[in-house]
């Protein structure tokens, strides 16, 4: 890079500037206001200019992003909340699609996204069912409306917050529902109510939901005036690549839906004068894999002698295994945490064909602490299973296999420590992002918060966990540092052999970057 001809003492200055926070750094900024757009499970290898010309287009015109990570577990929700928070899981406290939280409901695991959880964990957590403050919360308490506007429930947890009153205005949109409620009839009457999926055994896309919430956002929440700060949320093309897998005609009809959707808001924001005035950032929540091994796993460990279940119904009683099947992971819950039940479960999961990495609350030998996912928190499971994978083509030609839990093969699903569920989505455009760049620096989920904080002059990303983009910012001279990645390998003796399992992880200063894991030895 350009830092190699300068002096020592200028590249010193110029590499603290990098990762200077956001309050020291003298700054203008061009743009007044950021949109972020959620392409739900959008694999970056898919953006070219025959699929998705409008995407392509923004790739090339602004910055490409060709380095970026989702975090783990690589899935809907908690991608949603660290992108909202800028904040590793481990900190948000949303750690799964689907967990068990006890004081939500005392039996069953809850889904984290549902209005239910979020109000019932924000009582009983003072507040703070996601622990830390989202984007759409930060702006509004600087005194400005937001708009967020998701096909799927997630965009809940941008903004779920009751009391409105301090929220300038701002509204979300999630599923076809409202907060505050009183906002939704205005749109129905103009849009009509939010349509219903035709059925899964037609193979489409969800195009009607995708294209009314798009409108919802342009056309209705943008009606007085393009907020400080908007989220679109598309459910495409995780949806059809779920129906179907990577590749598929419908998942290819699907990003060509969420395309046109990205054209409609370009097409609004430049009917109301402000296009460009715009920071736009499209961004995917995980990548996706293909399931080519449908593991029967509470099967075999029903045949090994091992009690589980997928809800209890009273009480959980000694022995009484937990299983939450998470798509690429399960997690299991382990009553009373009892040690020798956890040993004797990561010991029949050890011996297994189909585990990939393990995670536990101790760190049991061979397996790996959760700290090393940061996905450490009092609400982790006792024993986290992210399933083994490999690099060979699906039927459409698309890498990426997996195993996971299921009675089928052949279909998409993602939420592993696969390098194709975790490498995902991220391009920039607009007056304050460098004009065709491809970022070639590990990038992550969690730093798209702080980096839009940046962009829109309020303060907080110092208290996020990610990095400001910097190198990605117009007129920004700073030097990057040099990317180190090492593999961290745990192995154990076993009684059909030894079981290795890594995680490879790329440091940039001081923020880490998991890249992949499996289990195996380490690929060379
Ligand atoms: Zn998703």
């Amino acid at each position: 890079m350009f830092a190699i001809r300068l002096s020592p003492v200028l590249l010193a200055g110029l590499l603290a500037a990098f990762f200077a926070r956001a309050e020291d750094a003298p700054f203008a900024a061009k743009a007044e206001h950021v949109v972020l757009v959620v392409w739900d499970g959008m694999r970056p290898d898919f953006i070219r200019a025959d699929t998705t010309p409008v995407l392509h287009a923004l790739a090339t015109r602004g910055t490409f992003f060709g380095n970026n990570h989702s975090v783990y577990i690589t899935s809907t929700e908690v991608n949603g909340t660290a992108i909202a928070t800028g904040c590793y899981p481990g900190r948000t406290g949303i750690l799964a699609n689907v967990e068990f939280r006890p004081d939500i409901h005392p039996f069953h695991p809850v889904a984290t996204e549902h209005p239910q959880s979020c109000r019932r964990g924000d009582e009983v957590r003072a507040g703070k069912y996601v622990r830390v403050p989202t984007l759409a919360e930060i702006v509004q308490r600087a005194g400005h409306r937001t708009a967020i506007a998701g096909t799927k429930p997630v965009a809940l947890l941008h903004d779920r917050g009751l009391d409105r009153a301090a929220s300038h205005g701002s509204t979300v949109l999630f599923a076809g529902k409202s907060n505050p409620p009183a906002a939704l009839a205005p749109i129905t009457a103009a849009l009509g109510k939010f349509p219903s999926y035709p059925d899964v055994e037609t193979l489409s896309p969800n195009t009607a939901q995708n294209a009314w919430t798009a409108r919802a956002l342009t056309e209705q929440l943008w009606r007085d005036g393009v907020p400080k700060f908007s989220t679109l949320w598309l459910g495409d093309p995780d949806f059809s690549q779920h129906l179907t897998m990577p590749g598929s005609p419908t998942a290819l009809a699907a990003m060509a839906d969420s395309d046109a959707a990205l054209g409609t808001v370009l097409t609004a924001l430049r009917a109301k004068g402000v296009l460009e005035k715009t920071n736009i950032f499209i961004v995917s929540d995980h990548g996706f894999s293909t399931v080519d091994w449908a593991v029967d796993l509470s099967g075999a460990l029903k045949k090994a002698g091992f009690t589980t279940v997928r809800a209890y119904t009273k009480e959980p009683q000694p022995g009484e295994i937990l299983q939450v099947a998470l798509g690429g992971s399960t997690a299991f819950y382990i009553p009373g945490r009892d040690p020798e039940l956890v040993k004797k479960l990561v010991a029949f999961l050890q011996a297994t064909n189909y585990a990939g990495p393990i995670f536990t609350r101790t760190a049991l030998p061979g397996t790996f602490a959760m700290q090393a996912a940061r996905i450490d928190s009092p609400d982790s499971p006792d024993v986290l299973l992210s399933f083994r994978w490999q690099d060979e083509k699906n039927a459409n030609g698309v890498p990426g296999l997996l195993a996971a839990e299921g009675r089928r093969n052949n279909y998409g699903t993602h939420a592993s420590l696969s390098r194709y569920d975790i490498h995902n989505t991220l391009v920039a455009a607009g007056p304050d992002i460098r004009a065709g760049f491809r970022d070639t620096l590990p990038t992550a989920n969690v730093d798209v918060a702080p980096t839009i904080l940046h962009r829109l002059g309020i303060p907080g990303a110092d208290q996020m966990d990610g990095r400001i983009l910097r190198e990605a910012l117009a007129g920004v001279e700073v030097a990057a540092p040099q990317p180190e990645t090492k593999t961290l390998e745990v192995s154990t003796p076993t009684a059909v052999g030894t079981w290795r399992q890594y995680l490879k992880i790329t440091t940039l200063g001081d923020h880490t970057y998991l890249d992949e894991g499996n289990s195996g030895p380490v690929p060379k």
